[in-house]
């Protein structure tokens, strides 16, 4: 027997047993969006490779480590796409929708990091995520947090998610505190790990984003950015407090919060939860309003988020949801004998035609009435269509409950339609 090949490491599967929890959440993600008046977009998975360089920034883990980078067969450098801002700018400049419009946008699809696969951590991952642009005010800021605290509400998760909230000021202010910073870390150089010295020199704000307890330990007592704030960034972030006070949305101002990614200013944010072991985060962003020029397009404020799928999953099934997700099939369709297969075919089609949202599943490969209710059984159906040749020839069906204590009853076939349509409320 030849080897197997197996998938990539840190590439996962959805398997039907979890592909239901899965579109579960994808279409209560698509009903709150809708709800917002937001529009989705779907870009590319591969890009050129100085999209994600002049984004995201150089000296950031994702472009200096975590990168799916490779030359195409005309020598072309491309990238798995490791997020999703920076495409939906890209295509927003290409395609004239960003400047002196406004837009209200969403996305969902797979990211790629090459990173050490662990619970909450994969090489491919997925995520949802907004991005606003041509607003400037904290009242979409607020919205945007809104509608993500909407999405646990529905979820039934609100519980087990923490807003974590700051402020980066503007690219003047953050120049101030970035000296301050600097100044902060020269005299504590001994206790920071290779990453943080290099950083220290390119971006040293990325060294408040370290993972490294050791250096976390080592600046506790760093100065704070929000003491750094040029006025109208306190301001902003106070009329953003403001709002979500006004929506009962609880927030923690968390003076570290820089985020690791380059292109932010302003509002910063995190959803963190502690049901997730190291990968806290399961949701991050804020505002952007450099990038859109950044990458070649006039000057437009841009603000959003990001969910990573597969955390939010994982809450989902810690939480219990997956008894939500409804089974597979409602009815199925036995048909005891090879003279009935017809008459069994025709009534599962003719369900279909007049309950196209009733799952039907037929019953194929004959075999005993013992047999056929196994698989019905396994199938998860609530309801048993039992088909012989007595209820053929009566024109007539048997309906067997596989899941409540209900004695079978047996109907005219004229009456199955309207049988159904009670017993599933449809
Ligand atoms: P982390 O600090 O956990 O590495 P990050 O700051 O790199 O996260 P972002 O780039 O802000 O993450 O991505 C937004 C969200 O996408 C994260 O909060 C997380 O939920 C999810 N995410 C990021 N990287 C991965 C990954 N490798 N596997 C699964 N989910 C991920
Ligand atoms: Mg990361």
């Amino acid at each position: 027997m030849s080897k197997q090949i197996q998938a990539i490491r840190g590439m996962n599967d959805c398997l039907p047993e979890q592909s239901g929890l899965w579109q579960w959440a994808e279409k209560a993600i698509r009903e709150v969006v809708a709800s917002y008046g937001y529009q989705e977009v779907r870009t590319p998975i591969v890009e050129s490779t100085d999209l994600f360089k002049r984004s995201i920034g150089e000296v950031t883990d994702i472009v200096e480590k975590e990168m799916y980078t490779f030359a195409d067969r005309n020598d072309d450098s491309l990238t798995l796409r490791p997020e999703g801002t920076a495409s939906v700018v890209r295509a927003g400049n290409e395609h004239g929708l960003l400047y002196n419009q406004q837009q209200r946008l969403w996305y969902l699809g797979p990211m790629f990091r090459h990173e050490r696969p662990q619970k909450g951590r994969y090489r491919q991952f997925h995520q949802f995520g907004v991005e606003v642009f041509g607003l400037a005010g904290p009242d979409i800021d607020a919205e945007v947090i809104a509608l993500s605290a909407r999405l646990w509400k529905k979820f039934g998760i609100s519980e087990q998610v923490t807003l974590e909230l700051n402020s980066l000021g503007s690219n003047e202010a953050r120049e101030t505190y970035r000296k301050a910073l600097v100044e902060f870390l020269l005299a504590r150089k001994e206790h920071l790990d290779e990453d943080s010295l290099r950083r220290l020199e390119s971006n040293p704000l990325r060294v408040l984003d370290s993972k490294n307890p050791q250096v976390q330990a080592a600046i506790t007592d760093a100065p704070s950015l929000i003491d750094y704030l040029d006025a109208e960034s306190k301001e902003h972030f106070h009329a953003l407090c403001e709002r979500l006070d006004a929506l009962g949305i609880q927030y923690r101002v968390n003076p570290r919060l820089v985020r690791g990614l380059d292109y932010y200013n302003r509002t910063v944010f995190e959803w963190v939860t502690d049901s997730l072991g190291a990968q806290g985060t399961v949701c991050a962003g804020g505002r952007y309003d450099g990038l859109v020029e950044q990458l070649g397009g006039k000057s437009t404020q841009g603000v959003g988020f990001a969910i990573g799928m597969e955390r939010l999953v994982l809450m989902l099934q810690a939480s219990g949801a997956e008894e939500f997700v409804a089974s597979p099939v409602d009815v199925y369709v036995t048909a005891m004998g090879d003279e009935v297969e017809l008459y069994a075919l025709k009534i599962a089609e003719s369900l279909r035609d007049v309950m196209p949202t009733l799952r039907v599943q037929t019953h194929f490969g004959g075999g005993n009435f013992k047999k056929q209710m196994k698989r019905a059984d396994k199938s998860a159906a609530r309801v048993a269509l039992v088909l012989g040749e007595t209820e053929q020839q009566d024109a007539q069906v048997s309906i067997k409950f596989l899941r409540e204590d209900k004695p079978q009853i047996r109907i005219a076939r004229s009456e199955l339609e309207s049988t159904l349509v009670e017993l599933f409320s449809l």
